[in-house]
């Protein structure tokens, strides 16, 4: 956005709504997120929100385990990279890196992060780290062991509506100095996947353009230079109407327009759509899994106990940890954990 005090991005949104009319929400997402992430950690409990990688160390190490598996199993080529979308602190990629070292893999590490704050904080915990602003700069010289938590729900959305008069796309305008939902006056039927067209008025349908980019051009790296990505997140195994946005702000949900660039604005990952990108573009879809299910067919079980007997003491801590994990009234359920695998590597793997 140009011009504008960066401190108060709700001022800047009202003064370009008033000047050019309504804007898009995924544009209203966008711009608010990237102004959150890039002025702050938003992770742990003085923060925002609670990560898995931030709940416990076993979280980042099954999933170094999982990339060492598959990694053996496609007969441990090199050079390969390990690449996250969205690393956060790191701490996912510090856990994954430790467990999957003691197996032979030593990836040379990639990140794609967009915020200054936390790329400082990731240079911290990872030693010799390569930054990238989004994933066309990757290496092309070898396979990618791709990692991206809770990353494609802070993508921007966009939201259709299906009006009286047929398809219309739910925009972000003013009633007086509040920011509202107000309809967009262009047809938009085009835009709305063939199963819904003919959806009940009233219906509405989130989109994310931009996580079908990013995920078409990892499919596209998948295939061409082989390679694994595990994708975790919320969201449902189909494609399901209604809205999800949501905004976070001191662990509480707050209202969507309360605080621009000060909260933290996610949509559930449609993994039918994310599926349907990759396979399209080539890639194997090793499946989509619940949480839980994953973790424990990874072996969460016995890690766990493993970490109790080193340390009694924080026997309650872990039971506590371990159940937020894959608890079904906790991220067990909405979680995700999808799987996917490039030409020339394996076509299963554990968890799926
Ligand atoms: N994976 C971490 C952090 C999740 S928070 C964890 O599980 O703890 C979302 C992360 O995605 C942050 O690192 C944020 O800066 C990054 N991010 C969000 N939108 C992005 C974008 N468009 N481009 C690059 N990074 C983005």
């Amino acid at each position: 956005m140009s011009g504008g005090a960066r401190a108060d991005l709700a001022g800047t949104f009202r003064r370009l709504i008033r000047e050019t009319g309504p804007i898009s929400l995924a544009q209203y997402m966008g711009e608010s997120n990237a102004h959150y992430y890039t002025s702050r950690d938003p992770l742990g409990d003085a923060g925002d929100f609670i990560t898995a990688p931030e709940v416990s160390q076993v979280f980042g190490e099954l999933i170094g385990l999982w990339l060492a598996d598959i990694w053996v199993r496609a007969g441990r080529p090199g050079p390969v990279h390990y690449v996250e979308l969205g690393p956060g602190r790191g701490t996912l990629a510090s856990d994954a890196l430790r467990t999957a070292g003691r197996y032979g893999l030593i990836p040379q590490v990639h990140f794609v992060e967009g915020s200054d704050a936390l790329r400082q904080i990731q240079r911290g915990t990872i030693r010799g780290v390569t930054h990238h602003a989004d994933v066309t700069t990757l290496p092309e010289d070898g396979p990618l062991l791709i990692i991206a938590n809770e990353f494609f729900d802070a993508l921007p959305v966009r939201q259709l509506l299906r009006a009286a008069e047929g398809w219309r796309e739910r925009m972000v305008g003013l009633e007086g100095d509040r920011l509202v939902f107000v309809y967009g006056d262009r047809p938009m039927d085009a835009a709305v996947p063939q199963s819904w067209r003919h959806a009940s008025q009233g219906t509405v349908i989130e989109t994310s353009p931009a996580a079908a980019a990013v995920m078409s051009e990892l499919a596209d790296r998948l295939v061409a230079q082989g390679g694994a990505a595990l994708m975790i997140d919320y969201g449902s195994r189909e494609s399901r109407a209604g809205s999800t946005l949501q905004a976070i702000k001191g662990h509480q949900k707050v209202d969507v327009f309360s605080a621009p660039g000060k909260m933290d604005l996610t949509a559930h990952v449609d993994f039918e759509v994310l599926s349907h990108v990759a396979q399209r573009q080539g890639a194997n879809l090793l499946g989509v899994q619940m949480q839980g299910e994953w973790l424990s067919a990874l072996g969460i079980d016995m890690r766990m106990e493993a970490l109790k007997r080193r340390a009694p003491d924080q026997a309650e801590k872990l039971a506590r940890q371990h159940a937020r994990l894959v608890a079904e009234d906790q991220m067990g359920l909405l979680f995700k954990v999808m799987g996917l695998s490039g030409k020339g590597w394996p076509a299963e793997a554990p968890g799926f």
